[in-house]
């Protein structure tokens, strides 16, 4: 059976950034920028106070003690929007200044309010300031045309802001994936509806749709087949025409009512790989199939029906193939090395990924601790894990505070 690693670098080979789109602003967070940010304004824009207070000139507040505060009279105000019609072209003068106002050329320095005293039309001041104190220089930040943002880079409130603070009203990204779910199983109802005997509720297919919402792809179409022969055909042709990517859920393993891998031949996909050796997750589907109108080819994930295995599957295997296609360059699902709580036992042949929790130790060290429920229909050992061991492959045993590999769970990228 192929190794993980492998799996997903068969994946990886076959993911290539969609093409570019430009989305206004209030639609671009989460999805990769498709060029540069560049500021195409100096940052700050012009000289402006970072408080509320009095704009001076330095030589002014020389004397300035508590004993013998400086007096200056104030010749205008300044507020957040206003020409700096004022200059200090006398000594002993001060301006008025808000947050965010224009600092005119000849204020050196700002002092703030609470350090100052009105009275009269004078400012009583008190304290020295240092030149250019609470004065915001502009370009301090970023001279117009520099860099600030590269291509490919996920996009952030952050981000959103600073395109925004730019003057953008959008810009140009990697299209997200058109994405579809192919829901098998003749056991599934959907929640809310009554439960005959020997159905179940299917929650693949809402899970799966909550991991595309926090990966940004807020839309997905959902096809549902029985385990029969004509509906998965049926179910897989429609979602095929709809999407760039169908995932898919159960009848992929041996089971005679398994139609997923049969059928995916049939309508011409291009198999990569079946069955990978990884626990749980061993019997997925990965292949490529022609897209409707279009040169390029799009991406089928035959995901196994186990709840926690759709899930481990979508997290290890499909989320990083999503973000490519998004554009992201940036490898995903970095892993990091924590030590083990607990002892762990399994036989060789599979990579394990173990649901576990992670705590900080008081020195600082992350510890992981495996969830007690480790079936891959039991969902609760998922909900409460913020990390994925690997037990690897050819391991049968891992002792308490063993250092291990883990993957934190991270729905968002
Ligand atoms: P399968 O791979 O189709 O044999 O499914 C494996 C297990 O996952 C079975 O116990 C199914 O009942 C369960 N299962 C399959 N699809 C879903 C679903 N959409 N929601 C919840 N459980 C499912
Ligand atoms: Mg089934």
């Amino acid at each position: 059976m192929l190794p993980f690693s492998e799996a997903l670098k068969k994946i990886m080979e076959q993911c290539h950034a969609l093409p570019v789109t430009t989305l206004p602003l209030n639609k671009l967070n989460g999805s990769v920028t498709a060029e540069a940010i560049k500021t195409i304004l100096p940052l700050p824009r012009f000289d402006n106070s970072a408080v509320d207070g009095y704009g001076v000139k330095f030589a002014d507040l020389n004397t300035a003690t508590e004993e013998t505060p400086v007096k200056l009279k104030i010749v205008g105000e300044i507020a957040a929007g206003q020409a700096a019609d004022f200059e200090l072209d006398q000594t002993g003068t001060a301006l008025r200044i808000f947050t965010g106002a224009r600092v005119p050329e000849s204020v050196e320095a700002v002092v703030m309010r609470e350090y100052c005293h009105e009275n009269d039309g004078y400012v009583h001041i008190d304290c020295e300031v240092q030149k250019g104190a609470n004065i915001r220089i502009h370009g301090a930040e970023f001279a117009q045309g520099a860099e600030v943002i590269k291509a490919r880079t996920r996009i952030t409130p952050p981000v959103v802001g600073l395109l925004a603070t730019l003057g953008h009203a959008n810009f140009a990204v990697h299209a997200k994936p058109k994405v579809s779910l192919v829901i098998t199983g003749d056991e599934l109802i959907s929640p809310g509806l009554p439960l005959a005997d020997s159905q179940i509720y299917d929650s693949n297919s809402f899970a799966l749709e909550a991991a595309l919402t926090d990966l940004g792809i807020s839309e997905c179409k959902k096809f549902y087949a029985r385990d029969n022969r004509e509906q998965t055909r049926e179910a897989f042709r429609l979602a095929f025409l709809a999407s760039d990517v169908v995932l898919s859920s159960g009848g992929v393993s041996v089971g005679d009512k398994d139609y997923v891998k049969e059928i995916l031949e049939e309508l011409s996909v291009e198999t990569i790989f079946w069955r990978i050796a990884m626990k749980p997750g061993k019997p997925v589907f990965f292949g490529t199939y022609k897209k409707s109108g279009n040169h390029s080819r799009g991406l089928v994930f035959g995901l196994p029906g186990n709840p926690v295995s759709v899930l481990v599957t979508y997290h290890q295997l499909v989320k990083p193939a999503l973000l490519s296609l998004m554009g992201l360059k940036e490898k995903t699902n970095q892993n990091q090395t924590m030590v083990l709580k607990g002892a762990l036992k399994k036989k060789a042949g599979r990579l394990d990924f173990i649901r576990a929790k992670i705590q900080v130790n008081s020195d600082g060290v992350s510890a992981a601790i495996p969830s007690s429920k480790q079936d891959s229909h039991m969902m609760t050992g998922l909900t409460g894990a913020d990390c994925l061991i690997h037990f690897d492959i050819d391991a049968e045993e891992l002792h308490d505070g063993q250092k291990i590999t883990s993957t934190p769970i991270n729905w968002h990228g």
